[in-house]
């Protein structure tokens, strides 16, 4: 049959302007990441064809013995990844994942607490546009004003306070450390089940430079594209049996039907290439080169929310510098420096303006930047950002242009997809 140029030449030309875009820019948005070929081999196979509604063993259709050995792969190597009793890899998404917990652990009304989206909290975490925030009663804790962190004495009042069902660590623009513990405790205190959903740092925690929060939640789930470097999907771990048979109720038939088993594949692939030694390093990478774009961002005038960074993501306050996050975004863009604006804590400015930026390091990362090849994005940035400051139009266009072209340079050093 016809290749795709040949059978669809527009989407071959956008998909081709999509790769000459990620090898020419740097990408900085917390959330992405680069794939391996084999990744991109697994997903883009036969597999698609398949349906296969159920679990290893026990399907619905006729012909699922290849499947299974791809699920089954994933389940193992997730499990020895993360050092859980348990794994669901049927997740299509980050929020189906986080809905499936929502449908096992709760009834629609039940109090639940998690990260305030402005403070860094996801969507899926009960904010009022999102169906956990309809249909469930979210109760959120959120950071200091003085230091950007969030203070655990008043997560635990909250929670003694609202007596909530299902209590919340992880989200989407937070930079510090989680005390895992401590939420344990506290949900313990007032007989919550504790989730993690550890999507943005899950990669660190697979290579072993982030605390792992499997010993303390009762369920920790993950999207498997960002720093974990895998397919876009989610997955469920949990050490609890019986919890774990919930969550598989929940996924099939609560929520999804046919799994989408190219994705699986897929994910088992990443799942192996995270289990091998080098993963280690590249965990540890991200946070050094995180640590290093966050310092020059600070030398070179710009706050950070909370001060800094303990993962592979910071939240830049543009306020010193008289910037607001919709402006910067596209200028930076337009230098082929890829990011997202972002709200910071308690920010003035609508979710469509913001105060801040959100950058982060897997991506880049992947491609083989170090520190030096970090600081030097910092420095790019600054340029770009303080010479839009001193526009009247928020735009640079000579600076961005030269900007782009030394990001040309850097990223013809740090090929991807030859
Ligand atoms: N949970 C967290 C913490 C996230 O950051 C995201 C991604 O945005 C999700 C869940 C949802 O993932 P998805 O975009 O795959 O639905």
């Amino acid at each position: 049959s016809a290749s795709l140029t040949e059978a669809d030449p527009e989407i071959a030309a956008a998909i081709k302007g999509e790769l000459g875009r990620q090898r020419h820019e740097v990408e900085l948005i917390a959330s992405e990441n680069i794939v391996s070929r084999a990744v991109l081999e697994a997903q883009g196979s036969v597999m698609t064809n398949k349906y296969a509604e159920g679990y290893p063993g026990a399907r619905y259709y006729g012909g699922c013995e290849f499947v299974d050995v791809a699920e089954n792969l994933a389940i193992e190597r997730a499990k020895k990844l993360f050092g859980a009793n348990f794994a669901n890899v049927q997740p299509n998404s980050g929020s189906q994942m986080n809905q499936a917990v929502f449908l096992a652990l709760l009834q629609p009304g039940d109090t639940f607490m998690g990260l305030d989206l402005a403070a860094g909290g996801h969507l899926t975490h009960g904010a009022t546009v999102n169906m956990s925030g309809k249909w469930f009663k979210p109760v959120h804790y959120t950071v200091r004003r003085e230091d950007g962190i969030i203070d655990m004495d008043a997560v635990a009042k909250l929670a003694e306070e609202a007596k909530p069902k299902l209590i919340i660590a992880g989200g989407s623009a937070y930079s510090r450390a989680w005390d895992f513990k401590r939420f344990r405790e506290i949900a313990d205190s007032v007989g919550a089940y504790f989730m993690v959903d550890m999507a943005h740092f899950a990669g660190l925690v697979a290579g072993g430079a982030h605390a792992s929060p499997v010993p303390h939640a009762h369920v920790c789930t993950t999207t498997t594209h960002k720093s974990l470097r895998g397919p876009r999907g989610g997955l469920i771990l949990t050490n609890d049996e019986a919890l774990a048979k919930k969550f598989n109720s929940a996924i099939f038939p609560g929520l999804q039907g046919g799994p989408l088993m190219h994705v699986i594949a897929a994910k088992a692939v990443a799942f192996k290439e995270a289990l091998q030694p080098d993963f280690k390093v590249y965990a540890k990478n991200v946070i050094e080169n995180a640590k290093a774009l966050a310092e020059t961002l600070r030398a070179a005038g710009f706050d950070l929310v909370s001060g800094g960074t303990d993962n592979h993501l910071m939240l830049v306050d543009l306020r010193p510098k008289g910037l607001k996050g919709n402006v910067s975004e596209k200028a930076l863009v337009r230098a082929a420096i890829t990011c997202n604006k972002n709200g910071i804590p308690f920010d003035p400015e609508k979710p469509f303006v913001t105060s801040g930026l959100r950058l982060g390091t897997p991506a880049a990362t992947t491609r083989g930047f170090g520190v030096a090849e970090f600081k030097q994005v910092g420095n790019l940035i600054a340029e770009v950002l303080n010479a839009i400051a001193q526009s009247p139009d928020g735009t640079a266009p000579l600076v961005e242009a030269s900007v782009k072209e030394r990001v040309k340079d850097l990223t013809d050093r740090f090929p991807i997809y030859q």
